[in-house]
């Protein structure tokens, strides 16, 4: 298949076409109309073979999770998700390959009503960029930096799984087989959160997505807004699946320094907690010190193992 040909069949014909988009797929480069009452924002992320995924994961689950990631981006910010870009290098033209990596990424893409409006396709080892772009009405966005000491720090659904099935799927765990659709579920196809984001518009002081783990991405909030945090760690939601898996401690392990769960972590006033949506948990407490304070309820102290995934450590 020649590139043009990729592209029109596997990208082109399957996009929803937005009202606001004036010129999509084809031209040297895209037009859209921005709403003039609100903000734009615009994030972009690549996902690299073997680097964030494994070679031999179904392309069904590739193209879905690179635009959740993106999606997750924006959902962090409290936007809508409108336009997407698509960058692509295939190591070959496979068109088996191709029509499971669009059903994925069109399967989500069509869940959030957002358009395709251009990308690129080039040959080399695997990898795929997206830029995704959302709305926000004006001064509204949800940043990283606006946490006051005495908010209430909440996390939306629950943490550890994805690191949990990534663990499995390393032969560093076992899982029971009744567990394991949802487990690796959480890991493939992560639920980016954007309708609880848009709600957090006006509630939530601070926000980002939890894509390195808990301590890791809560300590950015802290690092940006130059606050503390108190987390009780036996107040972090564990899944059924993961509880019934593997031991407590491990579980808070994966939940504080696995990666992948691409949940929401933000902070609340505590004037504003009624407003809270529903399926979030609070977890502790911003504080006026600069530290990440990690303890159980009986007060002991939680040892933090790792922070994270770096990726030039
Ligand atoms: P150019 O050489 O001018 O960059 P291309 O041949 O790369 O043009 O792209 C032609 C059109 O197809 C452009 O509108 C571009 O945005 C779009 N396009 C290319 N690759 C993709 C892709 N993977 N997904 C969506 N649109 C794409
Ligand atoms: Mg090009």
């Amino acid at each position: 298949m020649k590139e043009f040909d990729i592209i029109f069949h596997f990208f082109t014909k399957h996009t929803i076409k937005r009202h606001d988009v004036l010129l999509g797929i084809g031209d040297d480069a895209a037009i859209v109309a921005p709403p003039h009452d609100q903000q734009l924002a615009i994030t972009t992320d690549t996902l690299v073979s073997g680097v964030h995924f494994k070679e031999n994961i179904p392309a069904y689950d590739i193209g879905y999770k690179s635009l959740a990631v993106n999606l997750s981006d924006l959902a962090a910010m409290g936007a809508t998700p409108a336009w997407l870009t698509l960058a692509i290098t295939l190591p070959s033209a496979d068109k088996y390959w191709l029509h499971d990596f669009a059903n994925g990424f069109f399967d989500l893409s069509y869940e959030h009503q957002t358009q395709l409006i251009g990308g690129d396709v080039t040959r080399g080892p695997l990898s795929i960029t997206i830029q995704a772009i959302g709305f926000i009405p004006n001064t509204l966005a949800i940043k990283r930096s606006g946490a006051r000491p005495g908010d209430l720090i909440y996390v939306t659904s629950t943490l550890g799984d994805a690191a949990a099935a990534l663990a499995f799927t390393n032969e560093k765990i076992t899982i029971p087989s009744h567990h394991l659709d949802f487990l690796l579920s959480r890991l493939m196809r992560p639920t980016p959160r954007i309708n609880i984001g848009e709600k957090l518009r006006g509630i939530a002081t601070s926000a980002i997505d939890i894509s390195d783990g808990l301590a890791a991405d809560l300590s950015h909030i802290l690092e940006m807004s130059q606050v503390g945090a108190r987390i009780k760690v036996d107040q972090i939601p564990l899944s059924t699946a993961l509880r019934e898996s593997i031991n407590q401690d491990q579980a808070l392990s994966f939940a504080l320094s696995g990666g992948d769960d691409y949940e929401l972590c933000f902070t609340v006033p505590q004037n504003k907690k009624e407003q809270v949506p529903e399926h979030c948990t609070c977890i502790g407490e911003i504080t006026a010190a600069t530290d990440l304070d990690l303890r159980y309820s009986d007060n002991t102290i939680y040892q933090l193992d790792n922070k994270g995934y770096q990726h030039f450590s």
